[in-house]
């Protein structure tokens, strides 16, 4: 927006200058402005937007670093400048958006067909509040010598004597450092003699020491790191795959990457795909490099996030560790991104502003000429495709470290050796949680699914009882004492007659959840010490490391949890891993069904056997045969994934093509069935395009919202997002039915 770039006579009639301004709402892009003087691109700005005023960013005048078949049709007209609304106010002291990551949030919008302004949000969930956020600001002396008409009085002399000793200081530091009034202070400042600064964040982070304290790395965990170090040394966007066993040593060797980023003064990011996670983390990280890092995810409070958020726009915070979010953070100098367990579902964002932080982690890295390590046991076959074609490169660790070895996993067919009705463990399971406990051995159930039963059925009429928002049956969380649809977030207390037939206490569960377990084990072994982990009972970090304390100083014998206790976590003396329900996930036909059952029971496989002790997996399983059970049984990830992709490769689903979910939702069932209706019959059409549906949504009800889904699936070498765009900018807004989109769906539901 230089000024004189403009004709002299538009000079002369806009006293003023244009600002594009995005803001924080579902708008195609960003608004027009009037400012009084020029601003650069990224400044945080309060702009007036109908009554009221919000937190936006000078934008960009055109998207340059998109690709054509991206870029949004038009940006709708240019408004006369006389028109045009002032924006109110600067925001001085919050470090401006940095290049990339404006284009990032222009990238994220344009791929996922989401409106900018709401992508601008997730990166201004801490600025936003700026109205609020006071930066905290001090004082320093003015360079030069003092005005010949200061009196010196000795206050003035002791704050000045502060300052010289203490460096720069608030008004409060300075008032108690000197004892004089803030009066006092105020008067220098008005003298001349002091002038205001803005204060570090008193968090403001020490310096991580890449080398604190190296681990000695084997022969083959050296050779990774080596390859991984060279990625960041090369200063220039690249993708490497870390496969490695379970217990393998990825972290450690992800950390020698992570060290060279840090001798070349870059910042580096760590996704992690459960924030339960960060806490074990944080501490191998403070092991490793004498320092922890800054923490990044929704549950941080206000200040802290605030703090964070200038520490790393200013370049002072080396290393994050965070939920997908925080690839929206303000680096001043990204230069690596690691993404662990990069095949984990939990990357989805599924609500709001769809996207997948595995791959626009490879995005944002890709805009800073950054390293991207994706690290798993059980990679996803979108990476696994990646290396093949040679977009990524490929380190393997294939050995657990140290002396520990891979556990021994066998089947238990329930056909054969079931327990008795109402009950859910095999007696050949508890014999040996017998057998581990007596030996002074940690074992662990598993089980994919929270509260007590999944469904709750009347005996005397075969009500079942579910959501009146949703298709879906009620839980039964019976220590909360409800019944909770896992869907919306409705809940009822417990009811003893049914809500059909009226009966009285005809009510059963139906089925097993981990509480059932729970209180199944507690009946089996009554002098075992038991713990729950499930992500309703262990909902904070915190609550998550005390758990995490309690197994590492072995005051628990058997652990019993859902999906959480799968993940990276280390107990070495847990021996034992029995999956209750080797089968449930395996069901409902969505296209990763069995790779996600597979990657999911892979890696709570993992959890056994990391010590010294040999470990051991125990699978339930009514399924024995099928090629998820065989590949674990054989340990074989490869064929299976081999076979899978030979599923995929003729119909050209992902990753072989490319998917889009467009879901159409209603209060009225026949108004989301007219216009998904409608949408098929102008749904693109060509060589390699295909649309399929619409059909009732599997969640065919959800929060009062009638839902049909229809599919457009392409070739790989067509790009999708144009297709969409023409199609649904076409697409008639009728009542209240809603159009979504999601590209690169995960969730089928
Ligand atoms: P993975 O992430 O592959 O499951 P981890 O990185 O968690 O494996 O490593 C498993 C355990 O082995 C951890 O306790 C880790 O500290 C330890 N470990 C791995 N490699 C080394 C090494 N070279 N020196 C010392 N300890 C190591
Ligand atoms: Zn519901």
């Amino acid at each position: 927006m230089a000024e004189n770039s403009l004709p002299p006579h538009s000079r002369r009639m806009e006293a003023g200058h244009r600002l594009s301004v995005l803001v924080p709402r579902p708008f195609d892009g960003p608004l027009d402005y009037r400012s009084d003087r020029p601003l650069a691109p990224g400044t945080l700005v309060r702009v007036p937007l109908g009554r009221q005023e919000l937190t936006g960013c000078v934008w960009d005048s055109e998207p340059a670093h998109l690709p054509a078949d991206f870029r949004p049709a038009s940006r709708g007209k240019t408004f006369a400048f006389a028109k045009l609304r002032p924006i109110t106010a600067v925001l001085e002291h919050v470090p401006p958006l940095p290049d990339d990551l404006r284009q990032f949030i222009d990238w994220v919008a344009a791929y996922g067909l989401s409106a900018p302004g709401m992508v601008l949000a997730i990166a201004l969930r801490v600025p936003a509040q700026a109205g609020s956020m006071k930066p905290l600001m001090g004082w320093v002396r003015k360079p030069g010598p003092l005005p010949d008409t200061l009196r010196l009085t000795p206050a003035r002399r002791a704050v000045l004597e502060a300052l010289e000793q203490g460096g720069p200081g608030t008004t409060a530091m300075l008032a108690a450092q000197s004892g004089a009034s803030a009066a006092v202070i105020r008067g220098l400042a008005n003298a001349g003699v002091l002038e205001e600064c803005l204060m570090e964040a008193s968090s403001s982070a020490g310096q991580a020491d890449p080398d604190h304290a190296p681990p000695t790395l084997s022969a083959e965990q050296a050779e990774a790191a080596g390859a991984l170090v060279a990625g960041v040394e090369e200063r220039a966007f690249n993708v490497t795959l870390l496969e490695g066993v379970t217990g393998s040593g990825k972290t450690e060797v992800y950390f020698e990457a992570v060290a060279a980023c840090l001798r070349q003064g870059r910042q580096v990011l760590v996704l992690l795909p459960e924030i339960v996670l960060t806490a074990q983390w944080t501490d191998r990280f403070e092991r490793r490099f004498g320092i922890r890092p800054a923490v990044w995810h929704s549950e941080l409070g206000q200040k802290t996030r605030r703090e964070t958020w200038c520490a790393i726009a200013e370049g002072r915070q080396q290393v994050v560790v965070g939920a997908r979010s925080a690839l929206f953070l303000p680096f001043a100098r990204l230069g690596l991104v690691v993404v662990d367990e990069e095949h984990e579902n939990t990357y989805k964002q599924e609500e709001g502003v769809l996207y997948h932080g595995r791959d626009m982690a490879i995005v944002r890295a890709r805009l800073v000429q950054g390293a991207v390590i994706l690290v798993s046991a059980t990679p996803s076959m979108e990476t696994l495709v990646n290396v093949q074609k040679g977009r990524f490169r490929h380190e393997v660790l294939e050995a657990r470290h140290g002396t520990a070895r891979m556990p021994e996993i066998s089947l238990i067919d329930m056909k054969e050796h079931g327990p008795e009705r109402g009950q859910f463990l095999s007696p050949l399971l508890c014999e040996s949680i017998e057998a581990r406990m007596k030996a002074g051995e940690q074992s662990m159930l598993f089980l994919n699914r929270r509260g007590y039963a999944p469904m709750t059925l009347c005996r005397a009429c075969g009500h079942r009882l579910q959501c009146p928002h949703c298709s879906a049956w009620m839980v039964e969380h019976r220590r909360r004492r409800i019944l909770a649809c896992h869907h919306c977030e409705y809940t009822q207390p417990l009811i003893s007659a049914c809500s059909s037939c009226g009966a009285q206490d005809s009510l059963v569960p139906i089925g097993p959840g981990v509480e059932r377990i729970h209180e199944e084990a507690q009946a089996r072994f009554p002098d075992a010490r038991l713990l729950s982990m499930a992500s309703d009972t262990l909902t904070s970090p915190t609550a998550m490391e005390e758990a995490v304390r309690k197994i590492a100083s072995r005051e628990v014998d058997l652990i019993i949890g859902t999906q959480v206790v799968a993940k990276g976590w280390h107990f070495p003396d847990l021996t034992l891993v029995g999956v209750v329900d080797a089968d449930l996930g395996l069901g409902g036909g969505d296209l990763r069904a069995a790779e996600r059952t597979m990657q999911l029971l892979h890696q709570v496989a993992g959890r056994a056997g990391r010590g010294t002790k040999p470990g051991q997996v125990m699978l339930q399983s009514y399924a024995g045969d099928h090629p998820v059970m065989k590949a674990l049984l054989a340990n074989d990830f490869i064929s299976f994934m081999e076979q899978e992709a030979a599923q995929r490769r003729p119909g050209f689903w992902p990753p072989y093509g490319r998917l889009a979910a467009v879901i159409v939702s209603a209060p009225k069932e026949r108004q989301a069935e007219e216009l998904a209706r409608l949408l098929a019959m102008h749904a693109p059409r060509g060589e390699g395009i295909q649309v399929l549906g619409p059909a009732p949504a599997p969640l065919a009800l959800l929060r009062d919202r009638y839902r049909y889904r229809l599919l457009l699936r392409t070739r790989r070498d067509i790009a999708l997002q144009p297709l969409l765009r023409r199609w649904l900018d076409g697409a008639p807004r009728k009542n209240d039915a809603r159009i979504d989109v999601d590209v690169d769906p995960v969730s089928f539901m």
